[in-house]
């Protein structure tokens, strides 16, 4: 089994429990969850490797708008099948590609695009850390 970090976006973290309970149907054990209100160091920190693109300060605002809940998922492959659960970055181009997808589902547009899922085992390590701290994936 593998872990991964989840986030659900301020835009969708109204509807927490629906979208937990479709991550749970897609057989994801959440192995830990916690709702939080970031602030924008905390966003900037979490989002560094977007600072300087034209995005990111949108995105920041976006993040810190109101509460994430944070989750630690864990299921075989769970990296890569959390962010085929969740489909494509736009949600246009969720809405297209992949209808099923959470993305196409929750998102509204290309930043409030419903969650957040980890890119490789290194930003699963480093996110699960922000969140949950410790070696939390070991
Ligand atoms: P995430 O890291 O949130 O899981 P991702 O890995 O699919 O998403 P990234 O390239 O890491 O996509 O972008 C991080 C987030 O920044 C996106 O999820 C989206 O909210 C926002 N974003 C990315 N690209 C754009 C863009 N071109 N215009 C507006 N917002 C964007
Ligand atoms: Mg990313």
């Amino acid at each position: 089994n593998e872990r991964t970090l989840a986030m659900i976006k301020p835009c969708t973290s109204g509807r927490a429990a629906e979208v937990i309970a479709e991550i749970e149907a897609a057989g994801f054990v959440v192995c830990a969850k916690k709702e939080h209100q970031m602030s924008v160091p905390q966003a900037s920190e979490f989002y560094a490797e977007h600072d300087g693109k034209e995005f990111f300060k949108g995105l920041v605002d976006f993040m810190t708008s109101g509460p994430v809940v944070a989750l630690l998922l864990e299921k075989p492959n769970a990296i890569k099948e959390w962010r085929a659960l969740m489909g494509p970055t736009a949600t246009s181009k969720a809405k297209e590609e992949a209808p099923d997808s959470l993305r196409a589902k929750y998102g509204t547009d290309n930043t409030k695009n419903a969650t957040h899922g980890s890119d490789s085992f290194v930003s699963a390590a480093r996110e699960a850390a922000f969140w949950f701290g410790g070696p939390v994936l070991a």
